[in-house]
């Protein structure tokens, strides 16, 4: 027998029909022995609606906590229909919402972008797992929160993904399937790339690196709540099965996944290449990873600028690599020198905050300056920034962000 939790998305419960379909694909699990959760998202564009219709009214005089309330009748409303689906199927359901006192999600008192009280929503899950264990499927409220006097509160636009994370981990569930409009996670943008693949799987890791991508699966911060030991995947509403295949969501495979720093074992070398002619020259890039791959010399960092590239790799390999690229650098017209710096240490950062939050980098450097430690080269990509300092620096560097990263 397993806990699932299942979250159907505003297009998979679009219409009456799409509606009776979803409480169905619920229903099934259901007769196989299985215990449910549903978490649903408003009908449609009902969100958007909502907010346009208090714009028009109200315009600018429209507070945070009321905007808050009208969004949530999106939600409000798709609970009760979506409950009183599954019950017209002849299964007990209740619908939760936050007025209701086995609601779980607390939050803060921000209205539009509530922080969630994980302790707190962890302890009221207990209400839930109760109706659970009574043969009730409880069909809860995405996006929804409650605040500290009880007032509605919202976790942002497309915070259902969350929601439904959220409660997978706090009941333990086996299982969180997202029901959506797509068949999955693709390789790219098929809009873009007409060759675009379905994947079958992808890690979290993955995951959170592809939230930038435009077309959106899943809301970014999903995933902060992803325990390793659930299994969760996105499914397309057309199937009518949750059983059906779509993308599984594997991970996270170690460590706290929220926000890790490390720092590497082995010092690293910075090679730094001149030429002011370089930006003229096609395939200089290719040319130099390749005489580094040939000679089985791993790279541990590339960048490149008007004049130069810098890069790096494990100290004991930067003699070879040192002398391999000079032979290069005097072939090569558009080049003109290289030298060898000092040892640096790598300082890898990974956090899924970094794709929205403005200023993260400033937060890194500046205790770096304060304490007078200099950074030798400073990449980023996606969710991940790797800093190199002076090695004599490394350790330092490391508690420094660990700090603010608290
Ligand atoms: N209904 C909300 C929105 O449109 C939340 C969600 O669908 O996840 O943003
Ligand atoms: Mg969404």
């Amino acid at each position: 027998m397993d806990l699932i939790v299942a979250k159907f998305g505003g297009t998979s419960v679009g219409d009456g029909s799409r509606i009776r379909k979803a409480a169905q694909s619920v229903v099934n699990e259901y007769m196989k022995g299985n215990q449910l959760v549903v978490v649903v998202s408003a009908v449609n564009n009902a969100t958007d609606e909502l907010i346009e219709l208090s714009n028009e009214a109200i315009g600018g005089g429209l507070t945070d906590k009321q905007k808050a309330e009208i969004m949530a009748m999106g939600e409000l409303t798709s609970s009760r229909l979506f409950a009183a689906a599954i019950e017209s199927l002849g299964v007990k359901a209740e619908f939760i919402d936050p007025y209701n006192d086995k609601w779980p999600v607390i939050t803060d008192s921000n209205s539009l972008n509530a922080k969630i009280d994980f302790a707190t929503t962890d302890k009221k899950c207990e209400g839930i797992k109760n109706l659970i264990s009574q043969g009730i499927i409880p069909v809860i409220c995405g996006f929804l929160g409650k605040g500290p006097s009880g007032e509605i509160t919202t976790i942002g636009r497309g915070g259902s993904d969350v929601t439904a994370f959220l409660l997978g981990h706090c009941l333990s569930a086996n299982n969180v399937v997202i029901v959506t409009d797509v068949d999955g996670v693709m390789s790219t943008d098929p809009n873009k790339i007409e060759e675009a693949e379905l994947l079958d799987e992808i890690s979290v890791e993955e995951m959170r690196d592809l939230a930038t991508h435009g077309a959106q699966v899943l809301h970014p911060h999903a995933l902060k709540y992803k325990d390793p030991l659930i299994s969760a995947k996105i499914i397309n509403f057309n199937n009518g099965d949750l059983s059906s295949e779509g993308t599984k969501i594997t991970g996270p495979f170690e460590g706290d996944m929220l926000k890790t720093v490390s720092l590497y074992k082995n010092p690293i070398s910075v090679i730094a290449i001149v030429g002011e002619e370089m930006l003229k020259k096609v395939g200089l890039l290719a040319d130099l990873t390749s005489c580094l791959a040939e000679n089985e010399i791993n790279i541990f960092g590339i960048s490149a600028g008007q004049n130069s590239i810098t890069v790096f790799v494990e100290k004991k390999d930067s003699d070879k690599a040192y002398h391999l690229l000079h032979s290069w650098v005097i072939d090569e017209d558009v080049l003109s020198s290289l030298s060898l710096g000092d040892d640096t240490a790598m300082i890898t950062v990974v956090s899924p905050e970094f794709i929205d939050e403005p200023g993260i980098i400033s937060n890194i450097t500046n205790p770096l300056r304060k304490n007078d430690i200099n950074i030798v080269e400073i990449s980023s990509s996606q969710t991940a920034v790797v800093l190199f300092v002076d090695w004599k620096d490394g350790e330092k560097a490391l508690e420094l962000i660990k700090e603010v990263l608290k």
